[in-house]
């Protein structure tokens, strides 16, 4: 049995009072979620406050993005061993907004998913079709080369120690979900692809859902055999709405 993970990505959003709040309010309702994993990505900056802060429960912190290299002159960037150094155990790799908005690359975002396992954080590697993509029939064809790239680079074995995010562009931060049959259908396609190179790693790997999940559909979404809970944008903002999203498995 996959035990379902549910991330909170917080993007470039709060301040130290608002992220006091939010954190506050999440381990007011810990108590509630009895199936689920539970990880926040804060902004990098206030990781090691949040880390602190949710150093007495089970809460996960992780990444947004992580550098490809190790240490050096690479200005703006954040590497594995500070992550892990902070107290990092995720780190998101290929969020459509990385690929999209700074051009990042399948074999990029393959560095970076190298780089997060040597420097001991797992993966959450994000795939998704954008609309076009999805209108012209190529959802397949674009998740599987996402996915390709990192197994020509780090072999299917190392899939077995990661997270997939199957994250529908045209479902992000738009308010349009995938249908749970839609987001299943690619889960599945997710899940027999690496089952073609190695069935324990298939078995094994957490797929999670995102675009637009919120308490009221993730029980849904969160019921469908191939998906593995969520990787939450919007509504991980809001205790309440996260906490609802948290405790959706707990009603499958
Ligand atoms: C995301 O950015 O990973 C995401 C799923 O965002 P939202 O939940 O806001 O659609």
């Amino acid at each position: 049995m996959r035990q379902p993970l549910v991330a909170g990505n917080w993007k470039m959003n709060g301040n130290l009072d608002s992220i006091t709040t939010l954190v506050e309010g999440i381990k007011a309702g810990l108590g509630e979620v009895r199936t689920a994993e539970v990880a926040v990505c804060p902004p990098f900056v206030y990781i090691p406050q949040v880390v602190q802060m949710l150093s007495d429960t089970p809460v996960a912190v992780g990444s947004q993005d992580i550098s490809d290299e190790e240490s050096g002159a690479f200005t703006g960037e954040v590497a594995g061993p500070m992550l892990r150094d902070v107290g990092c155990s995720y780190a998101i790799v290929g969020h459509s907004e990385r690929r999209s908005i700074y051009g990042e690359s399948d074999e990029f975002t393959a560095r970076k998913f190298a780089a997060a396992r040597r420097f001991g954080l797992t993966p959450i590697l994000c795939v998704g079709e954008l609309l076009e993509e999805r209108e012209a029939g190529t959802t397949e064809a674009v998740v599987g080369r996402q996915l390709d790239a990192v197994i020509e680079l780090e072999g299917i074995a190392a899939l077995g120690e990661a997270v997939i995010a199957y994250e529908p562009v045209w479902a992000i931060g738009t308010g349009k979900t995938a249908s749970p049959e839609q987001a299943q259908e690619v889960h599945a396609f997710i899940r027999a692809k690496l089952a073609g190179l190695d069935a324990g790693v298939a078995d094994k790997i957490r797929i999670l859902y995102g675009g637009s999940v919120k308490a009221a559909n993730a029980a849904e979404l969160f019921a469908m055999a191939d998906i593995d809970g969520g990787l939450i944008g919007g509504a991980s903002l809001q205790a309440g709405e996260f906490l609802g999203i948290c405790t959706a498995p707990d009603k499958i």
